[in-house]
C-alpha cells in the first residue's frame, strides 16, 4: 500500500505533485511518503496487538534521519547492523533502549558503544561472539542483554542473495546446537540471556516459512525460556511487498485493483503467527524494513536520451545503478511510470543508467508509454534497499532524497556536492603538483 498515484494526469506523492518537487530539488531525486510509513507500520502493530509484541524496524533497508525518526515516533524501535546505525538511531531521535543489534561482525568498539546505550539486546551470530561481548561487558562491569540467532534450516524460497536462514549462509547458529550454546553462555558472568532471535530471509511473499520456522523453533524456544528465563523471541524481518503494480486509470489507487492485491498482508501474517505464539508467555519481536519502508519511496529520473541500436529501444536516464543498484544486484523487478500520464501505444524499452557496466540498468524490454527526451520517470517501491545502497561509482553524487507529508514537503538530504566525492583524498606528499 502506498500514496503514489496520478490526479489528473499527473504523479503525485500524498498532495504533492512529483514534478513539482523535481523542479525545485532537481533528479535523480528520492521521494518519501511520510503517510506509507506510518501506516504500515500501523497496521503491522494493530495486527500483532493480540500478541505483547514489539517492532524493530531493520534500518539498513533506509536510514534517512527524517524516515526514522517518523518512525520512532510512532513508537517504533530499530535493528541495527553497525555502530553508525545505531549513532544514527540517536542522531533521528530514536531510543536506543528498544534497539537489537545483529550482524556477523561485531567489532569490540562497537559493543563497547552499544553497552553504553543500553540497548536493548545483542542478536549473536557466533560462540566467539558471545565471549566477546561477555569480556567488553566485565570491562565496563556492565551485563550485556544478549539473544543468539539461531538458523532454523530453512528455505524460504526467494532470492539466494537474501536468503539467509539455511545451512548454506553465514547466519546463525546451527538449530541443532542452540542448546548447548545457551548452557555455555549461562556460565559466562557478564551476559544476561535475554531472548532468541531468527531471521530466515528477505521479500517472502508467502507466509508459510515464516509459519515453518517458528513451528520448529518453538520447542527450543520453550525449553529455553524454561531453563534460562529468557524474555523475548524475535522472529525476524522478511516481510515481502508488491513490486509488481501496473497502474489503475482514474484517480484510483493501483491497489485496489484485484490483481495488484498486496501478496503478504499483515493479516495473513498475524494470523498465522499469532496462534503459534500466544501461548509462549514472552515479547515477539519483529525486524521488518523493506515491509514497511519499501513501497513508501520513489526514485525519480529524467531522460536524456532516446537510443534506438537494432532491435532494442534504450531510454537513458539520469539515474543509474549507483543511485538504485537493486536490478543489477538482484535483477528486481521495480514498475515505472511516466510523471505525466501518456496514452497511446506502448514501446518495449530498456530503461539504463549512463554508467560504463551493462548491468546498470532499471528495466528490459518493457512495454513503456513512448518516452521521450526529457521526460521523468518514477521508478517505485525504492524505498527500501535504494538509496542506503547508493554509491558514488563513476564519482557521481549520491541524490537528494525529500519527505512528504500531506501538502507540505521538506528536503530530508541535501544532494551531495561533487567536490565532497573526493574530500577525504589526497595526493601523496612525493606527487608533483601543478602549481
Ligand atoms: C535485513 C534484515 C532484516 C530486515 O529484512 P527485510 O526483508 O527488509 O524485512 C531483519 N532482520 C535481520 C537480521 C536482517 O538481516
Amino acid at each position: 500500500m502506498h500514496d503514489f498515484r496520478y490526479i489528473d494526469g499527473r504523479f503525485y506523492c500524498e498532495g504533492v505533485s512529483v514534478e513539482s518537487l523535481v523542479k525545485k530539488h532537481g533528479s535523480p531525486l528520492y521521494i518519501y511518503s511520510q503517510k506509507t510509513l506510518v501506516s504500515n507500520y500501523q497496521r503491522l502493530d494493530d495486527a500483532l496487538k493480540g500478541l505483547d509484541h514489539r517492532i524493530c524496524f531493520a534500518m539498513k533497508s533506509n536510514s534517512n534521519l527524517a524516515v526514522m525518526n517518523t518512525l520512532a515516533s510512532s513508537g517504533s524501535g530499530f535493528d541495527v547492523v553497525s555502530e553508525g546505525e545505531l549513532r544514527r538511531v540517536i542522531a533521528a531521535g530514536g531510543d536506543p533502549t528498544k534497539c537489537v543489534f545483529a550482524g556477523v561482525g561485531k567489532t569490540e568498539q562497537e559493543i563497547r558503544y552499544a553497552l553504553e546505550q543500553n540497548i536493548y539486546a545483542f542478536n549473536v551470530e557466533s560462540e566467539p561472539e558471545l565471549e566477546r561481548i561477555n569480556r567488553v561487558a566485565s570491562k565496563l562491569k556492565k551485563k550485556a542483554p544478549v539473544a543468539v540467532r539461531v538458523n532454523p534450516n530453512i528455505d524460504a524460497n526467494t532470492h539466494s542473495k537474501i536468503t539467509t536462514g539455511t545451512y548454506e549462509n553465514k547466519f546463525g547458529i546451527a538449530f541443532e546446537t542452540i542448546e548447548g550454546v545457551y548452557a555455555r553462555a549461562s556460565k559466562l558472568k557478564n551476559l544476561h540471556l535475554r531472548g532468541i532471535q531468527m531471521h530466515i530471509g528477505s521479500q517472502l511473499t508467502e507466509v508459510k516459512p515464516f509459519a515453518a520456522a517458528v513451528s520448529k523453533v518453538l520447542p527450543l524456544v520453550e525449553k529455553l525460556k524454561a531453563s534460562f528465563g529468557i524474555e523475548f523471541f524475535s522472529i525476524g524481518g522478511g516481510l515481502g511487498i508488491v513490486y509488481q503494480q501496473a497502474l489503475a486509470s482514474g484517480t484510483n489507487a493501483w491497489w485496489k485493483r484485484p490483481e495488484a492485491k498486496e501478496i503478504l498482508t499483515p493479516a495473513i501474517y498475524a494470523q498465522a503467527l499469532i496462534p503459534l505464539l500466544k501461548g509462549l508467555g514472552l515479547c515477539i519481536l519483529i525486524e521488518p524494513g523493506r515491509f514497511i519502508s519499501g513501497n513508501a519511496g520513489i526514485l525519480v529520473s529524467r531522460v536524456e536520451y532516446i537510443k534506438r541500436t537494432g532491435n532494442k529501444n534504450f531510454a537513458i536516464v539520469d539515474a543509474a545503478m549507483n543511485d538504485l543498484v537493486r536490478p543489477a544486484f538482484y535483477d528486481s523487478f521495480h514498475e515505472i511510470v511516466p510523471l505525466r500520464r501518456k496514452t497511446g501505444v506502448k514501446v518495449s524499452t530498456d530503461v539504463v543508467g549512463g554508467i560504463c557496466e551493462s548491468s546498470d540498468y532499471f528495466c528490459k524490454d518493457r512495454p513503456l508509454p513512448k518516452l521521450v527526451e526529457g521526460d521523468c520517470i518514477a521508478i517505485l517501491s525504492a524505498g527500501a534497499y535504494g538509496s542506503v545502497m547508493g554509491s558514488t561509482y563513476n564519482s557521481r553524487s549520491l541524490a537528494a532524497e525529500v519527505l512528504v507529508n500531506g501538502k507540505k514537503s521538506a528536503l530530508v538530504r541535501q544532494r551531495q556536492s561533487l567536490e565532497s566525492i573526493w574530500q577525504y583524498e589526497s595526493l601523496a606528499p612525493w606527487s608533483t603538483t601543478r602549481e
